[in-house]
Order: structure tokens, then sequence, then C-alpha cells
């Protein structure tokens, strides 16, 4: 091995570290459980506004649509209906949930675990038994990911106010700890993301400017997960961080992962605490009346407004 963390990671995906090998059933249960977990959530907007998906959430949309009728009810409750409640997971969107877990769990205990490159808090497989550090020689362990649950001043202390995830997990290396963000990617976004990551250090501008504009399959995935990793980073107060991606169909002529490190900015938290805000400001405690939030589409044809059942309202207001 040689001096980067890329090195590292590439040389442990290579030939994984031996260690206790788990049954079929240890290795599906977790998918399972994740699955049925996911089944059985309340609609969004009852537990928290979660990190993964602030990225494109847009209040704007939210207020729009709750003064159009699109929303009867209180989102908050978890008891709104309407076209703009986005469905719970359907039977396809549960398959790519229970195959991006597996893929996740692979990762974290077969892979960086075995390999002592993951710490954090481990619980021993079928027991009670929790320990700490890298994960323990002996027994069967899963990684318990890292919570971030982050209260917005000038909001009520709610959780359901609040912007909470799982961060994939810490990663200790070259005597440094940074966070893992782990996506994996289809092959043909998987070229275009070297491109995309260059421009993401002006995130904040970004949508400051007015955000969602046109771009291509590969600068969103680049803008959404790094913005989803600053967000881990100032939650749990590490400065550096790195999004791996792995393609689900190896391209030719491309390393078989990539990564990109970034470095902790705190102005990425506070764009998605702007939101909350101004979705709260906009909900006015439950008719929609309150200042209309801002664009973060700059034009009616770019791909998020193509996306969203308000775009007529919104550029005509
Ligand atoms: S068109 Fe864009 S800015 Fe307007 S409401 Fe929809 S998502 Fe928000």
């Amino acid at each position: 091995m040689t001096g980067s963390f890329a090195d590292i990671a590439h040389e442990v995906i290579k030939s994984p570290k031996e260690g206790p090998e788990r049954s079929t059933k240890e290795l599906v249960e977790p998918a399972l459980d994740a699955v049925s977990s996911a089944h059985a959530a309340e609609p969004p907007r009852s537990q928290g506004f979660h990190i993964s998906g602030l990225f494109d959430f847009c209040p704007r949309e939210w207020a729009l649509g709750g003064r159009e009728g699109m929303i009867e009810g209180d989102p908050l409750a978890g008891e709104a209906t309407g076209s703009l409640i986005p469905e719970r997971f359907n039977a396809e969107k549960l398959l790519v949930f229970a195959i991006g877990h597996a893929f996740h769990r692979m990762l974290q205990d077969d892979i960086l675990g075995k390999a002592g490159l993951l710490v954090g808090t481990w619980k021993k497989v079928n027991h009670d038994e929790y320990a700490e550090g890298p994960m323990p020689k002996e027994g069967v362990w899963q990684y318990v990911e890292p919570t971030i649950d982050i209260a917005i001043e000038g909001l009520p202390d709610d959780p359901r106010w609040h912007i909470v995830g799982h961060s994939d997990g810490r990663l200790a290396a070259l005597g440094k700890i940074r966070l893992g963000e782990f996506k994996s990617c289809k092959s043909t976004i998987y070229p275009g993301l070297d491109k995309a990551f260059s421009g993401v250090a002006r995130i904040r501008d970004w949508w400051a400017a007015g955000g969602a504009n046109d771009r291509t399959w590969a600068e969103k995935y680049a803008k959404g997960h790094s913005f989803q990793l600053h967000c881990y980073l100032e939650g749990l107060g590490i400065d550096e961080g790195i999004v791996f991606y792995l393609p689900k169909e190896q391209p030719n002529d491309q390393p078989p992962m990539k990564e990109f490190l970034l470095e902790r900015d705190p102005s990425v938290l506070e764009t998605a605490k702007e939101k909350v805000r101004a979705y709260h400001a906009a909900w006015n405690e439950g008719d929609w009346q309150g200042p209309l939030p801002r664009k973060i589409c700059s034009a009616a044809h770019c791909k998020r407004a193509q996306d969203c059942e308000v775009v007529n309202e919104c550029f005509s207001v």
C-alpha cells in the first residue's frame, strides 16, 4: 500500500482481510428489516427533515401546492393527503432500497470493517452487545451508523423540525478521521463524475443563485451527494469527508472505484437550515399563507422544475 486513502481503499476492495464469515441468514436479515421499516415509515415531514432529501427539497413547491389544494391536512402530523404528498415506497423502490442496503453493509462490515478502516460503534449480530473503535476481531459484527439530529435556531425544538440523518461511517486512515459516504452509480453516469465534482466547492453559491439549473445526472449526483456529506460533516464535527462511488456495471477505461475528498463547509448546512426555516414561515401554523419561499430553479425548463407539479404557478407569481 502507498500513500493515499484512495490507494488503501482500492487495495482493501481488491483483497478484503479475513474475518468471521456471515451466514446467509445474517446477510439477508438486516436488508429485510430495513425494507420492512421503510415500508412502515410515516410519510415525509413527520419525522424531521432527512438530509438525504434536502438538496432537492423546495419549500416553495410545498407552499404553492398547499395554496393550490394539493395538500390537505398537516404534513408534520403525518396525516396529510394530496397529489404533492410523496407515495410510500412501492415494490420497485423497496427493491432498490434493499440492494443499496446490502451494498452498504458489504462495504461497512465485510470490507472496511474487517480491514480496520471503519471506526465507531459495532453491534454483535444477534446479541445485545456493543463495542467502540475498530471492528472487534472475534465474532460477527454490524456497524452502527452515526446518527445526526440537528435542532434549528429560531424554530420550535420539536423533533419534526430537526434536520436528521445517518452518516455511512467514520474512516480512520493515515492518522486522520474522515467521514465516508458510499454510493453505487449507474455506469452511464460514472465517467462524468470527475468533471462534475470539479464544481462542488461552489455549492452554496449555486443554490443561492437559483439552484437547480439545467444539469447532467453526474452534476446532480455530485452536488446532491456533496451537499449530504457537508451536512453530516457539520453534524458530527469532522473536517473532511470522502464520497465513494462504485459503478453498478464497470465501464471501459474507468477506475473500479472513484472517491472525492471534500473539506467541511459550514455554509452548506446553513443552506439546508434556510430551506427548513422558509418552509416553517410559509406553513404559518397551518394555512400556507406565510411568505412564499424563493425559487430554487432558475428556469421552468430545468430538470428539477420538470418534476415539479406547480412549475406554472411558480413562474407566474
Ligand atoms: S419550479 Fe422549482 S423553484 Fe418553483 S416551486 Fe417547483 S421546484 Fe420550486
